[in-house]
């Protein structure tokens, strides 16, 4: 990798998504867009890993956990109104190795399905067999390199592709389960330096080096939370039940996913006709709701660790509308209020952050670069990214709005600090793990990034970027421009 970046472009500044989970992410990187509504704008559709689905009546429970099979709509789930680097890419050959986002890829790695899933379910109940690891990288870095020696065994002609991806799943394992501090974690990572290595030397040794660009990044951070809590009875004690499709349909709520990030759906006034149908709740419904008649607006805030809470005005379309924000400060309980304005047309989409009597949720105001955007004036994402790149939830106030567009997303976000974890997927508590990445600090925003190979790439040094102009730039490289949804911009 350091040879890579000595002769290539590399920042080690690169913001990823809203929310830093694995697979909006990942799917944010390789479109070079971000998500919104994706059936009504450019964008993509994929705001969680797990997300309810309001279409239908009752809602489905989509979970797209490595190990179940439902990660393989996630290429359709994507949406009409983005595409992949790979279908981008034009005529040529496409490989995608151990990545289940795949969409305009000629060969998949591996070919059957339940391969893949059934491999990443082994990995993740045996890490802790070093050599497996060691294996799974160079197996898929193998696989790759073959792609390039011997391309009529993969593709219909014996073109090497012109457009790869690669998944190394090993480190989001580790890091879960051993931490970022373990031993096996890091040379985990040195391992993936090595067999990018292998590629390297093998496309020297076939000639193709010079014609390629190799493009390392990843999809979030990571951080440390003190301990797993429990969370069943204080959700009992209030009157809210979770809702399962088969199991309970008449639960009142769905925490689609909650480590150190909470994202809840909730049931709004329901048409007598259709009475399993999840429309979404107005605030008054989320200020006196449930049979306690609650206010979650303020009832959530007891939920230990949370300091953080979003949730959308009534009147919100995907083109214009406002997210409300609030803070709780620790020790004092005071809160903080304030609040985002949005409106699109298009690619066309700007944001402000409104504060409260001149109290600041995200911690901006203390830093001369970014509070110089607190002038109640819309501003591009440009220019929140130019702002708030080394702060912590930097981009937050342009990335937010985007993920509440979509219509999968949930209702109201509650944010930990790094005191609590729960680890709940879709209402279910599961695993001791202490190591996540889903909050807006820096340490899980920002990601390396290296493109490096041939020498035509430039040397340059990136003072801050976005995962999203990855695609662009190396689109702009093999000389084809990108889809009108593309975010990004070209780094060269
Ligand atoms: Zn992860």
């Amino acid at each position: 990798m350091k040879k890579l970046l000595e002769n290539g472009i590399y920042s080690e500044n690169c913001i990823t998504d809203f929310p830093p989970i694995t697979y909006p992410a990942h799917v944010s990187l390789l479109t070079g867009t971000y998500t919104g509504n994706y059936k009504k704008e450019p964008s993509h559709g994929i705001p969680l890993i797990n997300w309810m689905g309001r279409d239908f009546s009752p809602p489905i429970l989509r979970s797209y956990a490595a190990t179940n099979l439902q990660i393989y709509n996630i290429n359709k789930e994507i949406g009409n109104n983005c595409r992949t680097i790979l279908e981008m890419v034009g005529d040529g050959n496409t490989a995608s190795i151990a990545q289940f986002i795949n969409r305009g890829s000629n060969y998949v790695f591996p070919e059957r399905k339940t391969r893949l899933a059934l491999y990443y379910l082994l990995l993740k109940y045996y890490p802790s067999v070093k050599r497996r690891m060691i294996r799974s990288n160079s197996v898929i870095m193998q696989k790759l390199v073959e792609t390039f020696k011997k391309p009529k065994k993969f593709f219909e002609n014996s073109e090497p592709p012109i457009a790869s991806l690669i998944w190394f799943i090993t480190s989001d394992l580790l890091l879960h389960k051993f931490g970022f501090e373990s031993r096996i974690y890091k040379l985990n990572l040195l391992h993936i330096d090595k067999v990018i290595g292998v590629l390297i030397d093998n496309l020297e040794k076939i000639g193709y080096l010079d014609d390629t660009a190799i493009a390392i990044t990843s999809d979030h951070g990571n951080y440390k939370a003190d301990k797993v809590g429990n969370i069943s009875s204080f959700f009992k004690q209030r009157g809210l039940t979770h809702y399962h499709p088969l199991r309970n349909l008449k639960g009142n709520m769905n925490i689609a996913d909650y480590s150190g990030v909470g994202f809840f759906n909730f049931k709004g006034k329901v048409n007598p006709n259709n009475k399993n149908s999840w429309p979404r709740p107005i605030t008054k419904d989320l200020q006196n709701y449930g049979p306690k008649r609650i206010n979650l607006l303020e009832e959530l805030f007891k939920i230990n660790g949370s300091h953080l809470m979003y949730y959308r005005d009534n009147e919100n379309t995907y083109n214009k509308g406002t997210i409300y924000l609030k803070r709780k400060i620790k020790d004092s309980g005071e809160i903080i209020k304030g609040r985002i304005d949005y409106h699109s047309n298009g690619l066309e989409y700007k944001t402000r952050y409104i504060l409260d009597d001149d109290k600041d949720v995200f911690g901006y105001i203390d830093d001369d670069i970014a509070s110089q955007l607190l002038d109640n004036k819309f501003h591009s994402t440009q220019e929140w990214l130019k702002a708030t790149y080394h702060l912590d939830y930097p981009m937050y106030i342009d990335l937010i709005p985007r993920h509440f567009k979509n219509p999968r997303s949930s209702d109201l976000i509650l944010s930990n600090d790094e005191t609590v974890i729960f680890n709940i997927h879709h209402g279910k508590q599961k695993g001791k793990n202490i190591y996540d990445h889903d909050r807006g600090i820096r340490s899980c925003m920002v990601v390396p990034l290296i493109i490096g190979g041939s020498s035509e790439i430039p040397h340059k040094h990136i003072p801050y970027c976005k995962t999203t102009d990855i695609v662009p730039t190396l689109l702009n490289l093999l000389g084809k421009s990108p889809h009108n949804s593309v975010i990004g911009k070209v780094l060269i």
